[in-house]
């Protein structure tokens, strides 16, 4: 992913909070509901081993997350399907692309190693749940005494520390040390 698509990327999501009017921290499961789409109980047979999925259903979609991840897991998780349901099923913005896609099955599932589109469904998500110029004025806020509390800006955004400190060092705020 070069910088221009990361960049393509954070507008999209940026857009997508705007039409749906989202105010930090979103609500994931709302956005699914406001998308048209539904959340339904994890079926194996679309994900065996996967941590979530993205399926297209009729004209709309479903995601479904595994009982066993944890709360802001979770809320990354759905953010990453959401990424995979419009860069990589078009849904809502690519017709052409939404009307050839039959069963999309996250790309975790079937391809190993690098793999694009699972750094690009993870930027969406970051992008999302934390949007760059919000994230740059609330670790500002929040920088006391020479250091960046990771824990505070993950409560405020509603996600994990690592998820913070991950989208911190892509956006140049924090250093990757
Ligand atoms: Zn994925």
């Amino acid at each position: 992913m070069d910088a221009s698509r990361r960049k393509q990327i954070n507008e999209l999501a940026v857009t997508v909070r705007e039409s749906l009017g989202l105010t930090t921290p979103i609500d994931v499961e709302e956005v699914i509901d406001r998308l048209g789409g539904s959340i339904e109980d994890f079926d194996p047979y679309y994900g065996q081993d996967a941590e979530a999925y993205v399926r297209k259903s009729g004209d709309s979609f479903a995601i479904a997350v595994n009982d066993c991840v944890g709360h802001a897991r979770r809320r990354f998780s759905i953010a990453h399907e959401l990424g995979h349901l419009f860069l990589h099923l078009g849904y809502l913005i690519d017709d052409d692309l939404w009307g050839s896609v039959d069963s999309y099955i996250d790309s975790v599932r079937h391809r190993m190693g690098y793999n694009e589109e699972e750094f690009e469904a993870h930027e969406f998500a970051g992008s999302l749940l934390m949007p760059a110029d919000e994230f740059r004025i609330v670790a500002n806020q929040f920088f006391a005494d020479g250091l960046y509390p990771l824990e505070k800006i993950a409560e405020y955004f509603d996600v994990s520390s690592k998820a913070v400190k991950v989208r911190g060092c892509w956006l140049g705020v924090f250093s990757w040390e």
